[in-house]
């Protein structure tokens, strides 16, 4: 019998652009990644999630290409009197197919809780679109040697009451909360593949093989100089970028570093 091709392994590559950007900016951005996406191999899945007031034309600037627009957060109620909140059918309207939810940002600014990651999360589920769940430590959970208690903690929480049925639209974002942003230092790719193992061993545990199929990326300082190593660490189905993505070249070029790194893996 002769032994069968590679399957190439999906690979996830997405990007908040946070608080930044114009219009002008946003749609510069869009253009340069619409003319270029095509030369990206299919196994890498593409996603851009702008502040809320560009994701209509975002969406719209990318809609003939195979990138992925999403929100940055929604909240769980579907309308009504929560002034500054958006809500998931809004952002679905927009032209959102992938809500992140739980940033730790959010977290440390907003008051966002592990219980409202998962009324979010079930949120999201409910209006047809993909929640990305973050989930990560701070420092010092290291430093007691609780970090995985902590992470499991907040992936547990975050997908209470979530079906097996659903579980396959969900994806998970591990961000140690020191890896993040200006000062973060990224997470080294033994740090990243202990929890990554971790929090798979958590999501068998509860939904058994569709817990194997949950994409779980990696995020936090991720740039070209360590993005092809983090991506070929087991467990590893993706990268989530900030600052490294926030001009189309940085991203199409993170892109085409993890096409190669990431070709013909098993998946
Ligand atoms: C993030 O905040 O989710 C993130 C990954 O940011 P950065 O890549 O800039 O550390």
């Amino acid at each position: 019998m002769s032994a069968s091709p590679p399957v190439e392994r999906t690979f996830w590559l997405g990007t908040s652009w946070k608080m930044t950007k114009s219009i002008a900016e946003a749609a510069k951005y869009a253009d340069e990644l619409a003319a270029a996406v095509d030369d990206i191999p299919n196994h890498v899945e593409l996603f851009v999630l702008p502040p809320f007031t560009m994701i209509s034309l975002v969406a719209q600037r990318l809609a003939h290409t195979r990138v992925r627009v999403g929100a940055q957060n929604a909240h769980w109620a579907s309308s009504g009197a929560y002034t500054g909140e958006v809500s998931t059918s809004m952002v679905a309207e927009a032209g959102a197919t992938i809500v992140e939810i739980g940033h730790s940002e959010r977290r440390a600014a907003f008051g966002e809780t592990d219980t409202t990651v998962n009324l979010k999360t079930k949120a999201v589920l409910s209006a047809g679109l993909r929640p990305l769940v973050c989930v990560g430590e701070p420092w010092e959970e290291r430093e007691f040697g609780t970090a995985s208690e902590y992470v499991v903690r907040q992936v547990k929480v975050a997908l209470a009451g979530i079906p097996a049925h659903d579980i396959s639209r969900v994806m998970v974002a591990y961000e140690p909360v020191w890896a993040i942003g200006d000062g973060g230092r990224p997470a080294t790719a033994s740090q990243v593949r202990e929890m990554h193992s971790i929090i798979r061993a958590a999501l068998v545990d509860r939904y058994g093989e569709a817990g194997e199929a949950v994409p779980l990326l990696y995020g936090g300082s991720v740039n070209q100089d360590n993005a092809a190593e983090l991506a070929s660490q087991e467990h590893v189905d993706g990268l989530f970028v900030g600052r490294a993505a926030w001009t189309a070249d940085g991203y199409l070029s993170l892109a085409r570093l993890v096409a190669t790194t990431v070709q013909g893996v098993s998946a």
